[in-house]
């Protein structure tokens, strides 16, 4: 999800979410790339997805707290959309790449 759309090999993403210029492997260029917002929104459209029946099971089950519960899910959240955003957004870019969106 995160290799470059062209090669499949090189990385497009450097650092967190920082889009590479170029593909290091093959030099496909990447820095016209510019998925904006888009893999934020999907991210936690994603992300609420996940969390709300697990508020129903968890409650379900037990009888916890309810401000216990709110701060866990809220870390669980944050935990969860740090991990799937740079992914959407390589995806994003693969898409994008894909349908020749970029500058023309
Ligand atoms: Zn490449």
């Amino acid at each position: 999800m995160l290799k470059c759309p062209s090669c499949g090999k090189g990385k497009v993403l450097s650092g967190y979410l920082k889009v590479k210029d170029e593909c290091g492997c093959c030099g496909q260029e990447l820095h016209h790339a510019s998925v904006d917002d888009g893999p934020a929104y999907f991210t936690l459209l994603v992300v609420v997805a996940m969390i709300f029946p697990m508020f129903a099971l968890i409650y379900g089950f037990f009888e916890p707290e309810p401000l216990l519960v709110a701060l866990s899910m809220m870390a669980l959240a944050t935990v969860l959309a740090l991990f799937i955003l740079p992914r959407v957004k390589g995806v994003f870019i693969g898409l994008q790449w894909a349908k020749r969106l970029y500058g023309f």
